[in-house]
């Protein structure tokens, strides 16, 4: 038997069918098919209060949108945020079609020129991730006679410990080497281009609030260190994120209070402060990955040597990190339930199979459950983030599953499938 992790805590406590923002699961199904991807708007805004509430007001709140791209979600989320963070020309469309072009920034490595120009023209911050990046912003905004608004991504010499991801102190595709840029940020304000000042990201998924603290309080010395050497006070630091969710069994929830009040120490004591600049925040999965649920429906019980399988009609093209195939090393499971059986013990060991034909296609392994059979509801959770756009949905062709949005203020057809996402 091997351990799920904790299914979050709007489900936990619930009995029976499983409801999800107050509507059952299987009558969610019923609607709109299965597998079905639900996101609940309500558990969003329940963890931007959070934010809100422990983080110093000065803190301006960014969605990392390639968490959850989809545009009711963005749309839910926008007006709740102060900016939204993109990394493709598509999310930057996205993004303008619910947020003013001054909200968003532009991040990631090999903006194209059409993109570099799509940006410059709506009038969005290009996060420049190189050099050559800045001078073909220049050039392009030289072209349009736009002066593009620019902030340059640092690679910082720092990296943030325990995170899942690391993406500082070592040589990096993301982000412009701490020591080049001072001269850079000269170029950029000698060349007359709108300078909006550094966006700093150690890394991702961290759960230790202590190594958090560091990583920003070490954030904000190096924006104050960078200022000093290039000649000019950022008008905006962004402190990256990094806020990570339990996953796992072991894994416990971040201690967002805790961060909020160093950093509110940290920035009171930070010469920027004095000197006028602001802060934010960018957060994809602590934001929306507790909101979203995936529910699949069981196909198939069999036996096998000794071993129960319960065979479901999604998989891994849908819900690709609950496979342990995004980015983990070591497969562990997510937190899964009978979505009819809330609350009740388990009663075997069973393995969750997704219906595609790989070994890979496991969407919990040798865990307790209580009985699940043919036309039962499996409920996946954390799905609201780096799910279906982050699965490889096309993998063995079956249909895109519908996507429901609670709580959302704008309806979009969930048959419109993930192209038109
Ligand atoms: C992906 C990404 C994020 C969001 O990361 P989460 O772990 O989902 O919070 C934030 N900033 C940058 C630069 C990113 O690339």
């Amino acid at each position: 038997m091997k351990p799920i992790g904790p299914i979050p805590p709007e489900f936990v406590g619930q009995s029976g069918m499983l409801t999800i923002g107050g509507e059952r699961a299987d009558a969610l199904v019923t609607a709109h098919g299965s597998p079905l991807f639900v996101y609940d708007l309500a558990i969003v805004a329940a963890r931007i209060a959070r934010f809100r509430a422990a983080m110093p007001a000065a803190v301006a709140l960014h969605y990392a949108v390639k968490a959850n791209p989809h545009p009711a979600v963005i749309a839910g989320i926008a007006h709740l945020v102060e900016g939204l963070d993109v990394a493709s020309v598509g999310e930057l469309a996205k993004a303008l079609a619910v947020k003013p072009a001054h909200a968003i920034s532009f991040a990631g490595p090999g903006k194209r020129d059409a993109e570099l120009e799509a940006a410059i023209v709506a009038g969005a911050t290009l996060n420049a991730e190189s050099a050559g990046e800045v001078r073909r912003a220049l050039a392009t905004g030289e072209r349009l006679g736009i002066a593009p608004r620019l902030a340059v991504r640092v690679n910082p010499d720092l990296e943030l410990r325990g995170s899942g991801m690391k993406m500082g102190g070592r040589a990096s595709p993301f982000g412009v080497d701490a020591e080049r840029v001072p001269e850079l940020v000269r170029t950029i304000v000698g060349a007359g281009a709108d300078w909006r000042g550094f966006h700093i990201f150690a890394g991702s998924q961290a759960l230790d609030a202590g190594a958090l603290v560091e990583t920003q309080a070490a954030t904000l010395t190096l924006a104050a260190r960078l200022a000093d050497e290039s000649g000019h006070v950022p008008s905006k630091v962004n402190l990256g994120g990094g806020f990570g969710i339990p996953h796992f069994a072991g894994d416990r929830a971040l201690d967002v209070e805790r961060i909020g009040a160093a950093l509110g120490e940290a920035l009171a004591a930070s010469a920027l402060t004095a000197a006028g600049t602001t802060y934010a925040i960018e957060l994809g999965r602590w934001l929306v990955g507790e909101a979203g649920v995936y529910l699949t429906r069981v196909v198939d019980r069999k036996e096998s040597r000794g071993e129960t399988f319960v065979v479901v009609d999604g998989g891994l093209h849908h819900q690709l990190a609950a496979s342990g195939n995004f980015g983990t090393v070591v497969r562990r499971n997510y937190p899964v339930a009978v979505a009819g059986r809330m609350g009740e013990p388990g009663d075997g060991e069973a393995s969750v199979v997704g219906c595609l034909c790989t070994p890979l296609d496991r969407l919990a392994d040798r865990v307790a459950l209580p009985p699940a059979d043919e036309g039962d509801l499996v409920a996946v959770f954390i799905a609201g983030a780096y799910g279906l756009s982050a699965s490889p949905a096309a993998f063995l062709g079956h249909p895109v599953p519908a996507e429901v949005v609670l709580g959302s203020r704008t309806v979009i057809p969930a048959e419109a499938g993930i192209q038109n996402r």
